[in-house]
């Protein structure tokens, strides 16, 4: 095999400190690889580049298909993108995987027994950043989740969890709420589930799942998410592990992969030579293992136990009664290569399967022969039209509606921030500006042209519209939610 080519960031803060010693370690250890380095973060946001990034470092990245990233500074206020976000959704970085492991008792934690890998969808949900102020009073954020996305995160979390020996892989979602959405995720979940008789597969609602994963995370081994569960939720899990700052993180995509520390640039401490490189050492060894150097990842990954447990620790995890010696960046990096042909004595010994090789994360439910949103009927049923309103009497609002629609459509109801206020609504429901009117149709099928003339028809009434939503059904069932209430 040719030597691969990685593109590295050295970032802001204490970024270039860790980059270095990662850098030297994993050189030690054998790792083969050339290393490309480009500019990101502060320098650029410095010079106007408001993306972080130079145009040329893209062809870099993506020439190169592997990125080790630093973390970089991202300036606050208006006019600039995540960098972060904007490299996972550019280079299709589907999956977020985080393992959270306690290293007890060497790093104090509540949880000595924890060994958790998130799985994180890590492009879509309410992170397409979509949002629209509406109304004076009501602002929006799009929530998209779709089929071959859903289905590539589910697939990946299973395929992690047999390639990595694990023997269960938790769902969380929301969908006793969103039925649609989640209900999607829930759904193929527990169709792909099938096809993996070998482990065990289970789902449960984010809320009390979160809080068993911070009560009890033992319970747990694989948990897969949607995007923004996924955020919080791996959060929780690397700091209740014992400290954030060891957890490193690979964003898989099908061409493209980027590692990186889960925490920032710690610009507190930048320059001081005690920060702790062991974020950046795991999502490291995460690499190797990607570029099919696994055994290198477990020289590695060996040696940063032996270390941990030989009580030499920085700063952020030192404390006098389970470390020996409080070391600095430097020192910390040449006790980690002076173990590289050491193995740890009570913490279990890192294993690494040839990932790149073994994983299988093909589409066959969402794309392809079977793809069902193709194969199933669609109609449009109806109509819902959005409008602003100031707070009112919704039999006002009804007659209005009423007089303005068209022969094809009846109005069905209409909600306020998603409840029933008309027909038989209660006095108590808090109204804003912005009402979602319901027009279906007893027609077998309508067309856009119908829509456009109802809402021609709504405008030359002087009804506001801030937005329409199509109601369709797919095989006769139907495909949007129905009012609270209704
Ligand atoms: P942070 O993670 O940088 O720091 C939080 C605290 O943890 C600080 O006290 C810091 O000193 C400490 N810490 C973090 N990493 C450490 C390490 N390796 N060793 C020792 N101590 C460590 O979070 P923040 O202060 O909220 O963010 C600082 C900057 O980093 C912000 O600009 C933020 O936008 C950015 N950030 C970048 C990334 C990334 O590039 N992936 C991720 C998170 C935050």
């Amino acid at each position: 095999m040719s030597t691969p080519t990685i593109t590295v960031a050295y970032g802001d803060g204490i970024g270039p400190e860790i980059m270095r010693s990662v850098l030297t370690i994993i050189e030690k250890a054998g790792a083969d690889m050339n290393v490309d380095c480009i500019d990101i973060g502060e320098k650029l946001y410095k010079k106007g580049l408001k993306a972080g990034i130079e145009p040329a470092s893209w062809d870099v990245i993506r020439r190169n298909k592997v990125f080790l990233k630093a973390p970089i500074t991202t300036p606050q206020g208006t006019g600039v993108k995540s960098l972060n976000v904007t490299l996972r959704k550019s280079l299709g970085l589907y999956a977020n995987i985080r393992p959270c492991r306690s290293y007890y008792p060497f790093v104090q934690t509540k949880h000595p027994e924890m060994d958790v890998v998130i799985v994180r969808e890590n492009e879509e949900d309410t992170y397409g950043g979509i949002e629209h102020r509406q109304t004076y009073e009501v602002y929006q954020c799009l929530k998209l989740i779709t089929l071959p996305g859903t289905e590539k995160i589910v697939r990946h979390a299973f395929e992690y969890a047999r390639v990595n020996n694990r023997k269960k892989v938790t769902c969380f979602t929301k969908d006793n709420i969103m039925k649609l959405t989640d209900g999607l995720f829930h759904r193929l979940f527990s169709t792909v589930a099938e096809e993996y008789p070998d482990i065990k597969a289970e789902n449960m609602i984010v809320d009390i799942g979160a809080a068993r994963l911070a009560d009890s995370p033992e319970q747990f081994d694989v948990i897969v998410m949607p995007n923004l569960y996924g955020d919080i939720v791996s959060d929780i899990a690397a700091q209740i592990s014992g400290s954030v700052g060891l957890a490193g993180s690979a964003n898989i995509g099908e061409r493209c992969a980027m590692f990186e520390a889960i925490h920032g640039s710690a610009p507190d401490i930048a320059g001081q030579n005690s920060a702790n490189p062991s974020g950046l050492l795991m999502a490291s060894t995460m690499m190797l293992a990607h570029i099919g150097q696994p055994r290198i990842a477990e020289r590695v990954h060996n040696a940063w136990l032996k270390t941990i447990e030989e009580g030499i620790h920085t700063p952020d995890i030192y404390d006098s009664a389970h470390s020996t010696r409080q070391v600095t960046t430097g020192e910390f990096t040449e006790s980690v290569v002076k173990f590289l042909d050491n193995k740890p004595d009570r913490l279990e010994p890192a294993v690494y399967p040839d990932v790149a090789k073994m994983m299988n994360v093909e589409l066959s439910l969402s794309r392809g022969e079977k793809k069902p949103s193709l194969i199933s009927k669609r109609e449009l049923k109806g109509v819902d039209v959005f409008v602003y309103w100031e707070p009112g009497d919704p039999e006002e609002l009804a007659a209005v509606l009423q007089q303005a629609s068209t022969r094809l459509f009846f109005l069905k109801m209409f909600t306020n921030r998603g409840t029933k206020v008309w027909p038989d609504g209660v006095d108590e429901t808090f109204c804003t500006d912005h009402w979602r009117c319901r027009f279906l149709t007893e027609q077998n099928s309508i067309s856009n042209r119908d829509i456009v003339e109802l809402l021609s028809s709504l405008a030359a009434n002087n009804l506001d519209i801030i937005k329409t939503e199509n109601l369709y059904e797919f095989d006769g069932e139907r495909a949007y939610s129905l009012g609270q209430g209704e």
